[in-house]
């Protein structure tokens, strides 16, 4: 039994039915096994009455396996997307579509225990709306993506006014009540994790040790945990544009001393003033510097271009049920409209 602190409501929203929401890239290679896993979860636990894939465009045999693998399972949905658009554009599609109670986020690869998904589920019968998984440790990544993961996390605290747990990916639970709440948030390169901290309500988190990936290789390429990382930067902060101006001021006002030094130089020491390297070396810095901060300018205007186009921010190409379709959420509800 856990004992919840005073500020966690005890509000009757019902905490009943839980889907699973999992993104698929080319995940052909774990699929049988991720099944299996679920198969045999579901079996000892009833309420999770849903499984909803969503095909991120994979080139592989993905689609095609999961409708060989869950067309006689009960419950399982597949969205297939129209090309790649990406993990985070993904999760938001299956958030957008699930009707649960509740939700569980969790990659294809069987990184994200089921143990903890016990846990979480424990947690938000007991009143919380978001259960998150903490990172205590991870298994089987590169030294290089560890590390450049924990520094993130600690930059994205520092910069970012949302107050989002360290070292916690995309794997957690969300209550119905969340669920509505990110449905409302139309943004066109959503940083979930950071999306559902701004929402708010009860969240908690659990530690968990990461196992390695069971099978096929990372779809994560620095490419896109790059892209992930200034999405969530830029859209959370506006720290660098201030950092900007102030190092704008300290070093105008660092210029006018150097004058002063120069002037002295000349007039009262009378040192002869040769200046060809350091001003080449000055032309340089302070070409670079202006050129990267005109960069920071430049990706938060594009971020306000790719805003105003307001282009759908993923496509379905089909979505795809198995046979045997979820229990109904609420049967009381359903008879009443018999
Ligand atoms: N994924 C996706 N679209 C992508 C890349 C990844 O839907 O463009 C999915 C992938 O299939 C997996 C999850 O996102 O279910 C996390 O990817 P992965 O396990 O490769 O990332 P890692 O754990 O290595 O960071
Ligand atoms: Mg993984």
């Amino acid at each position: 039994m856990h004992v919840l602190p005073d500020s966690v409501s005890t509000s009757s929203v019902s905490r009943e039915t839980v889907a699973f929401i999992i993104p698929l890239y080319n995940e052909e290679a774990v699929l049988p096994l991720l099944v299996a896993e679920l198969e045999a979860y579901r079996a000892a636990h009833a309420e999770v009455v849903q499984v909803v894939f969503i095909d991120d465009g994979s080139r592989d045999q993905t689609a095609a396996l999961v409708r060989k693998l869950t067309g006689h399972l009960e419950g399982y949905v597949l969205i297939r997307f129209s090309r790649n658009f990406g993990h985070q554009l993904a999760v938001t599609a299956g958030m957008e579509f699930v009707e649960t109670d509740a939700a569980v986020i969790m990659d294809a690869d069987l990184q994200d225990p089921l143990d903890v998904v016990t846990e979480m589920i424990e947690k938000w019968k007991a009143g919380y709306d978001v259960v998150y998984g903490i990172r205590k440790r991870r298994e089987g990544e590169t030294l290089f993506k560890r590390t450049a993961t924990k520094v993130f996390y600690r930059l994205f605290r520092h910069l970012s006014d949302t107050d989002a747990p360290l070292d916690t990916g995309d794997f957690r639970l969300v209550s119905r009540p969340v669920l509505d709440a990110f449905r409302k948030m139309q943004e066109q390169q959503p940083y979930v994790r950071g999306l559902v901290s701004w929402i708010g309500f009860n969240q908690t988190g659990i530690e968990y040790i990461r196992p390695a990936r069971a099978a096929g290789e990372t779809k994560y390429p620095f490419r896109k945990l790059l892209k992930l990382a200034t999405d969530g930067l830029f859209s959370f902060s506006d720290r660098p544009l201030r950092y900007a101006v102030r190092l704008g001021l300290l070093v105008s006002a660092l210029s006018v001393l150097g004058l002063i030094w120069v002037l002295i130089d000349k007039y009262i020491i009378g040192v002869e003033v040769v200046g060809w390297a350091s001003i080449v070396f000055a032309l340089f810095f302070f070409g670079g510097l202006q050129l990267f901060f005109l960069g920071i300018v430049g990706a938060y205007l594009a971020r306000v271009y790719e805003e105003v186009k307001a282009r759908p921010r993923y496509l379905v190409r089909e979505t795809w049920a198995s046979e045997v379709p979820a229990p109904a959420p609420l049967p009381v509800e359903q008879e009443a409209h018999a």
